[in-house]
């Protein structure tokens, strides 16, 4: 049986460096021949995460937002242009992108349909299983109604066949990962799935690698954990949980014990199912709320400078340099220890 790692079990080598500023590594990231991200960090498609305020605001930082699909596809269409015509009004970066879901079956192409002739540069053909025959179909079908200047990103795939082979079908980027995101509980329920890590060290090897973007979706809890897998093969990563809870998402806001909190939810949690079809079928997510967090903006900036800091560690400028020099080593759970924060309080 193969073992497949994951991030708590690897570090990265810290190498020489020549790096004097942090400010001279560049994070510029293409998404495609006409599409740049100055901030390699993608917000999910989530009803607790992306919706015009937070796609507005991932683009004018350099990131991109990608708008959720659970509404319907004139509701999607008007929050895609709202991110839209606010992302051009406070552009502070080069690109002002905005992407949005939809799924593979239904209102998909109407859906893609109406999101283009809002401004969307991005459709993210957002299913948990993506290595799937209905996707294969979905990427034809909705390349023939956006045309070809569209950017198609879809998934998620688990291994490096499910990535080549969206690729070849036709998409622009890949999110790679499955199941393995901080409110999933598909392992639980089904038994399958695959090390988040390990997803990327396998399509890093692909001959698409380079040349169809990468996106390292799920799981992802610190900069740290986003360093890895730009190391390991990413180009983006995509982030739900570290975004979540802050004021740019759409979810709502509780009061617990005095305590102001927003939901948390996966969008196969009975939570979410109830909320955007009113029934549910197999349970794959868990909801809950989480701390207020403030604005998503100096979140971004933190995890921005743990990202710089990481290729300072490898004497890396730039993404691409990182990757050619970066050196794993896999640690014992006595490192994981030592990894962490570990100070004792003695008397
Ligand atoms: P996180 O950043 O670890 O919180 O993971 C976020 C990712 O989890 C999303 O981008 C999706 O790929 C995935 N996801 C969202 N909802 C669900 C769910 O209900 N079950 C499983 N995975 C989910």
């Amino acid at each position: 049986m193969r073992t497949a790692l994951t991030y708590d079990d690897v570090l990265l080598v810290p190498k020489y460096s020549d790096i004097e500023s942090r400010s001279e590594i560049v994070l510029d990231t293409a998404l495609d021949n006409k599409r740049t991200l100055a901030l390699p960090i993608i917000s999910s498609p989530m009803d607790t995460v992306t919706g015009d305020v937070m796609a507005s605001t991932m683009a004018v930082n350099g990131g991109l937002g990608i708008i959720h699909r659970y509404n319907t596809p004139e509701e999607q269409a008007t929050i895609a242009g709202i991110a839209k015509r606010i992302a051009n009004t406070i552009k502070r970066k080069d690109a002002n992108l905005i992407g949005a879901a939809i799924g593979v079956s239904g209102d998909y192409l109407d859906r893609a349909r109406q999101l283009v002739k809002a401004g969307v540069d991005v459709i993210c053909i957002d299913i948990a299983h993506g290595h799937h025959i209905l996707m294969q179909k979905a990427i034809r079908d909705v390349r023939t109604v956006v045309g070809k200047d569209i950017h198609i990103m879809a998934g998620n795939v688990a291994t490096k066949e499910g990535y080549e082979d969206l690729c070849h079908w036709g998409a622009n980027s890949v999110r790679c990962n499955v199941c393995g995101g901080s409110i999933c509980s598909t392992r639980i329920q089904a038994g399958s799935g695959y090390p988040g890590l390990q997803t990327l060290l396998d399509c890093s090897t692909s001959e698409f690698a380079g040349k169809v973007p990468i996106i390292a979706d799920g799981g992802i809890r610190n900069s740290g954990d986003i360093v890895k897998a730009l190391a390991a093969g990413a180009d983006f990563v995509m982030l739900g949980s570290l975004l979540a809870g802050t004021g740019e998402t759409p979810s709502e806001t509780v009061k617990i014990d005095g305590e102001i909190r927003k939901v948390y939810r996966g969008m196969a949690s009975r939570e979410a199912q109830m909320a955007w079809r009113g029934k549910t079928s197999s349970l794959e997510g868990v909801a809950t709320t989480i701390p207020f967090k403030g604005s998503v903006e100096p979140i971004l900036a933190d995890l921005e400078k743990g990202i710089r800091s990481g290729l300072s560690y490898s004497g890396a400028r730039t993404v691409g340099e990182f990757q050619s020099v970066a050196e794993f080593v896999r640690q014992t759970r006595a490192g994981t220890v030592e990894s962490g924060t570990h100070i004792t309080k003695v008397l």
